[in-house]
């Protein structure tokens, strides 16, 4: 039975991917629940900043630029010869109106009231919004915090919303610019850099580590980088940037090594803070690390054992598809429901241009760790489907244990990798073997026939293991 006491069962702080989905989680379970968020910002960073104008932005630079049919076409290929801004923001502006106006159909269907405004705690069961003058007063029974990160900003860079901008800040660009430094090659970062080179910027990646997407398969990333030089990007890496300078025109990018870089536009890339600043965590008894996360145990639970916390705000693996599964598990836990934890196979996608995607373990994981293991190559041109689309870079690897035959890791890359990964992702996590993917029918013609020609590939080097006789 729920308590009269509060105004809600369930209270949340946030209508990104996991508070929409705790949200509506515990209205089918019949509670009543209120989602708060600013008016601009309905469905979170994911629908209005982050992944859906990304990735729309991509599917519009590689439709108008005709990158994908190039092989086919000719390298002069192109559906739009003066891409402006606005043919990118036309088709992004449209699908983030489409997807807020489905997140506030979802939640006003599931009787979750949507309240306006900015959140702060005032105590550990109650928090004040406010928002367009008005001020209001809530309580609840639970509560869950999903509030997301923004754009961390380094002191010494001075942002000006047009020729030096975040990941947020790259939205209002005015015009595609001639070239472009980007700041760090995190997964943000390097999208934005492969989109822009492919509309023709002359893009320049500096990068303070070594390496980057030092996680994924390094024959994947090194073909990335191939992709990406052919597109003009330069790679700084081990450098790091001293300043970056304003001027009428255009900047300049110091780095600490001397080398100065003029640019167009700077986009900087450089981590995200978590938006615990304007809660007033204090008032619930609650805190935040240096970079405004909130830690939860395995439930989602905060130190507040009433008080829950989800998605990007508690850091890792900070992204949409966990952020909704760790939203629909905390209400669930809140109310006592059975919840199953997540499957420890996470696909990971990166949706540079070419796309990546994995799962499972790599290479250089397996090899320190000192288990065996065969791997198996499957490369789009010598598939029919990778003809017929134009992708003969595509390459799909498969890690298989010699002993067990179980698929370790699945690392996809080129057209429609993060979809595809699925199959291998579902293989493994209902334990099949390698064998299920050779004595299965697969359509034709496809990618996902990659899997079958990998998995004849690694199949074919066990038997000759097998039959190896001294
Ligand atoms: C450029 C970019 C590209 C990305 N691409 C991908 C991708 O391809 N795939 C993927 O899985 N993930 C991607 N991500 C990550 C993904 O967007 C996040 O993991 C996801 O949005 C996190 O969801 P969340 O539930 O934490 O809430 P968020 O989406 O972060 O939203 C949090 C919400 O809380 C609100 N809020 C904050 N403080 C308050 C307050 N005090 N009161 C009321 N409301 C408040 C904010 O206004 C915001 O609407 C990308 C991120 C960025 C920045």
């Amino acid at each position: 039975m729920d308590d009269p006491e509060y105004d809600y069962d369930l209270l949340v702080i946030g209508s990104g991917p996991g508070g929409q989905k705790a949200a509506i989680a515990a209205a089918k379970l019949g509670h009543r629940v209120a989602v708060v968020d600013r008016r601009d910002m309905i469905g979170g960073v994911c629908v209005n900043t982050g992944t859906i104008p990304s990735k729309t932005l991509r599917e519009a630079v590689i439709y108008l630029t005709g990158l994908s049919m190039k092989e086919l076409y000719g390298q002069s290929y192109r559906v739009k010869h003066d891409i402006t801004v606005q043919d990118l923001l036309a088709r992004t502006q449209h699908v983030v109106g489409r997807e807020v106006e489905v997140v506030r159909s979802q939640l006003f269907r599931n009787h979750v009231d949507l309240v306006v405004g900015t959140a702060r705690f005032t105590g550990p069961h109650t928090v004040v919004v406010e928002g367009s003058g008005e001020r209001r007063q809530l309580s609840a029974a639970n509560i869950v915090i999903g509030t997301g990160t923004r754009p961390a900003r380094p002191p010494h860079v001075e942002f000006d919303d047009g020729r030096v901008v975040d990941s947020d800040g790259i939205l209002s660009l005015e015009r595609i610019p001639d070239s472009m430094v980007v700041v760090g090659a995190g997964v943000v970062g390097i999208e934005y850099a492969s989109m822009f080179a492919a509309l023709g910027t002359r893009v320049t990646v500096v990068e303070r580590r070594e390496r980057m997407l030092e996680f994924c398969d390094p024959e994947v990333v090194e073909s990335l980088k191939f992709h990406l030089r052919d597109l003009s990007v330069a790679f700084r890496f081990g450098e790091e940037v001293e300043k970056v300078e304003i001027g009428r025109q255009s900047t300049v990018t110091t780095l600490a090594s001397g080398k100065r870089i003029p640019a167009e536009t700077v986009m900087y890339s450089a981590g995200r803070q978590g938006m615990t600043d304007e809660l007033d965590l204090e008032a619930a008894g609650l805190t935040a690390d240096a970079r405004g996360r909130i830690s939860v145990d395995g439930q989602y639970r905060t130190s507040v054992p009433h008080i829950f916390a989800v998605g990007d705000v508690i850091g890792f693996p900070a992204l949409a598809a966990t952020s909704m599964d760790q939203g629909r598990l905390a209400a669930q836990h809140a109310f006592g429901e059975p919840a199953n934890e997540l499957h420890d196979i996470q696909p990971i996608g990166i949706y540079t241009i070419p796309e990546i995607s994995y799962c499972g373990r790599t290479e250089v994981e397996l090899t320190e760790a000192a288990v065996p293991y065969e791997a198996g190559i499957a490369r789009y041109r010598e598939l029919a489907r990778g003809q017929i689309v134009g992708d003969s870079y595509g390459m799909l690897k498969l890690l298989v244990s010699p002993s067990t035959r179980h698929i370790l890791g699945v690392h996809v890359f080129g057209t429609n990798a993060a979809d595809l990964l699925h199959i291998g992702q579902a293989v493994m996590g209902c334990g099949g073997t390698v064998d299920y993917l050779v004595d299965t029918v697969l359509n034709y013609p496809t990618l996902s026939e990659a899997y079958k020609v990998a998995a004849l590939d690694v199949t074919n080097k066990l038997r000759e293991l097998e039959r190896f006789d001294l």
